[in-house]
C-alpha cells in the first residue's frame, strides 16, 4: 500500500554549476510541488496507512521554504551576504538547489520525522519510499530512500533564518 501527501512552496534559487546560463547565474524562482509517498505493512484502527494529519511537521519544513530565498551554503561571502543582508526569509542548505537536491534533502527530513513518529492509532511499520519534487509543469526529479547514500549532508546542515525561526515560534 501507498499513499502520498502533496505539498506546494515558492521558492527562489540560483543553480550554480548546472548546463543551463539561465538557471545558473540568474537568481529566479519555481512554483514547486513536493509529493511524498508514505508505505505501510499494515493498516492503522482508521483503515489508513497513516492520517495525513500526523504529516504536519513536514508540512512546517516545506513551508519554510515558501517564499524564501533557498541558498547553497558553497556560494561565495559576498553573495551570501547581499541574500541576507536584503532577505528575511533564507534557508541555506548543504545541497544545490536542484530540484534533485530538494529531493533528496525532503526525503532526509521526512524520513527522519517518520521515523520518530509514536504509532498512536494501530499503525504498521510507516516508511517514506520517496519524495517527488516538480520544478515546472513538465519535470520533476524524485529520490528514493536507497538513494539517500549519496546524501553526504546532515539534517543539522540546514539553516533556517529567524524570521522563518519566529514564524515557528509562534
Ligand atoms: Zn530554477
Amino acid at each position: 500500500m501507498i499513499i502520498r501527501k502533496l505539498f506546494k512552496f515558492e521558492g527562489a534559487h540560483i543553480v550554480r554549476n548546472c548546463t543551463s546560463v539561465r538557471c545558473r547565474e540568474n537568481i529566479h524562482g519555481h512554483s514547486y510541488i513536493v509529493e511524498v509517498f508514505l508505505t505501510s505493512d499494515k493498516l492503522d484502527n482508521g483503515y489508513m496507512v497513516t492520517d495525513f494529519a500526523r504529516l504536519a511537521k513536514i508540512k512546517q519544513v516545506i513551508d519554510a521554504f515558501d517564499h524564501s530565498y533557498i541558498l547553497w551554503d558553497q556560494e561565495d561571502a559576498e553573495f551570501k551576504d547581499f541574500v541576507y543582508k536584503y532577505n528575511k526569509r533564507i534557508v541555506e542548505i548543504p545541497v544545490s538547489p536542484s530540484a534533485e537536491g530538494f529531493a533528496l534533502l525532503f526525503l532526509k527530513i521526512s524520513d527522519s520525522i517518520i521515523n520518530k513518529m509514536e504509532r498512536v492509532n494501530g499503525e504498521g511499520n510507516v516508511k517514506i519510499s520517496s519524495v517527488r519534487v516538480h520544478e515546472t509543469a513538465t519535470g520533476y526529479a524524485e529520490a528514493f530512500i536507497d538513494d539517500l547514500k549519496m546524501a553526504d549532508f546532515e539534517i543539522s546542515d540546514v539553516h533556517y533564518s529567524d524570521a522563518i525561526l519566529e514564524e515557528w515560534r509562534d
